[in-house]
């Protein structure tokens, strides 16, 4: 607490100090989460149902991560050696070009939720702006500026956030928020339902970090922290 008021009457500039602050109020918010988890008492049991289905529930979507990943062919109609445009989440430094570069509108590339990685926080650095005070899902709050992600109660100290990809447009906003101050869940990913998989990609032309390259459909996506084998696991 005093060095917080110490940040706050520092001569340090406002947009420093509230980045400062914001990294406090994550650091207080993941250390409460955790005296929170070990303080599991009796009471805490009578929540063990919705526990189980909360963690039931986030194995079954990193299933269906897993499964989408593995059937693309078939999902796309591409014939598994067709060669498609694969976005690499470890070169992408959120540049934003591929909300604009896209021949369509809006992009064909899309937010995707990794949940396996996702830390379930109470305040996520993907959905909130960093000046944010209450965590509320008020408009004004959130990085979002299509509204696309919904932020939904599971279970004290757990939030769960799902992309609504009819409303992404791929601005990469929240995956820079996740990415800075979350475990990296938030990637960037061409959606091979929507791609018009074109000769030449115009946002792999205009990408300055040479994220894109042609894959073959079996292989279209590649989602940073997910290894082979634990898509084996989640198939599982
Ligand atoms: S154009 Fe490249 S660096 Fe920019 S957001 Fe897209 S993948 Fe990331
Ligand atoms: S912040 Fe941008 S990339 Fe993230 S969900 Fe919203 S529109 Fe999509
Ligand atoms: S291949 Fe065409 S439709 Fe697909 S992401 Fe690139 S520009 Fe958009």
């Amino acid at each position: 607490m005093l060095f917080l008021t110490a940040v706050l009457i520092s001569p340090v500039r406002i947009a420093e100090k509230s980045t400062i602050v914001y990294c406090l109020k994550l650091l207080c918010t993941n250390t409460s989460n955790k005296l929170k988890t070990l303080k599991m008492t009796d009471s805490s049991k009578k929540n063990k149902l919705n526990r189980r289905d909360f963690l039931n529930k986030g194995l079954r979507y990193t299933v269906g991560l897993g499964i989408g990943a593995i059937g693309v062919a078939a999902w796309t109609k591409l014939s598994s050696q067709e060669m498609v445009w694969q976005l690499d989440p470890s070169k992408c430094r959120q540049c934003g070009r591929c909300a604009t570069s896209c021949v369509k509108t809006p992009s064909a590339v899309k937010c995707f939720h990794v949940y396996a990685l996702c830390g379930y926080c109470d305040l996520c650095g993907g959905y909130f702006r960093p000046e944010t005070k209450n965590l509320t899902t008020a408009a004004e709050n959130q990085l979002c500026p299509t509204n696309a992600i919904k932020r939904k109660f599971i279970e004290d100290p757990f939030f769960e956030y799902d992309i609504d990809q009819d409303l992404c447009i791929g601005c990469a906003k929240c995956v820079a928020g996740c990415g800075a101050f979350g475990n990296g869940s938030l990637q960037l990913q061409v959606h091979h339902k929507l791609c018009d998989n074109c000769n030449q990609c115009s946002i792999a032309r205009d990408c300055p970090s040479e994220a894109y390259s042609r894959v073959p459909a079996k292989s279209a996506y590649l989602f940073q922290g997910i290894e082979e084998k634990d898509y084996q696991k989640q198939k599982g």
